[in-house]
């Protein structure tokens, strides 16, 4: 595999903020920005658009095979499009979210979107987001930064994004839901979450958005 662009991998647990962190990382230092936690939503999106049956890991793989991906960011936001369908929306959905499980386990589907990921990463300078960026994706980025946060901050954090979208939060529910998530990323036998070695834990629990972003900047500059 080459590498041969200069590679920014942001990994770590659901609410960490590594979606909203990285993307400013990427707008300083003039990268591209990669959120490959959007292809695998967008991915479930079609399996059960389509009405694959989700359990069939088989049928799920040589269905998301077929997968035209379009995802474009701008300004004003981000643009996913599967097979010609805006589904930028679509995607967010708590009901997406707590199927991807069902996709994020088969090794196949993750030998496509890494094969999609690399692909990216191989034609630009990058800041790449996801669970398995430094360990799998791009093992051997410039830059690796493990970005986390307690459980309470993050589950206060998506708490406060689904509020600013007019939604109603059950926090106890929340606290469990991402802890689920946290535990299923972190338990898949196929690229779990983990802090690769040589990656750079930044704990922002503590911290505020813009005192994570700088100091992401910061890591990353030293050297690239
Ligand atoms: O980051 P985001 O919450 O959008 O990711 C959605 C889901 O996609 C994660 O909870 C995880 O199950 C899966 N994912 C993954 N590997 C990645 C990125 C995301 O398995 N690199």
């Amino acid at each position: 595999m080459s590498e041969a662009t200069q590679i920014v991998a942001i990994d770590g647990p659901a609410g960490a903020g590594k979606s909203t962190t990285a993307k400013e990382v990427a707008k300083r230092l003039n990268f591209a920005f990669l959120d490959t936690g959007a292809m695998y939503r967008a991915a479930t999106w079609w399996a059960v658009d389509q009405g694959v049956d989700l359990d069939d890991g088989v049928a799920l793989a040589a269905h998301t095979a077929r997968m035209d991906l379009d995802i474009q960011e701008s300004a004003q936001g981000q643009t996913v499009t599967v097979n010609g369908t805006d589904v930028s929306q679509e995607i967010r959905k708590p009901e997406i979210t707590k199927l991807i499980y069902k996709l994020d386990q088969n090794s196949e589907i993750r030998q496509q979107l890494v094969a999609l990921q690399r692909r990216f990463g191989e034609k630009q300078p990058t800041v790449a987001e996801g669970r398995d960026i430094g360990t799998v994706v791009f093992p051997k980025a410039t830059c690796k930064i493990y970005l986390d946060a307690s459980l309470d901050t993050r589950t206060e954090r998506r708490a406060r994004q689904m509020r600013a979208k007019g939604l109603e939060v059950d926090l106890e529910k929340l606290r469990a839901e991402v802890h689920e998530r946290d535990e299923q990323s972190k338990n898949r036998v196929d690229s779990p979450l983990r802090q690769a070695d040589d990656a750079v834990l930044l704990d922002t629990t503590d911290l505020t958005y813009e005192e994570g972003v700088n100091e992401a900047v910061r890591l990353a500059r030293k050297v690239l």
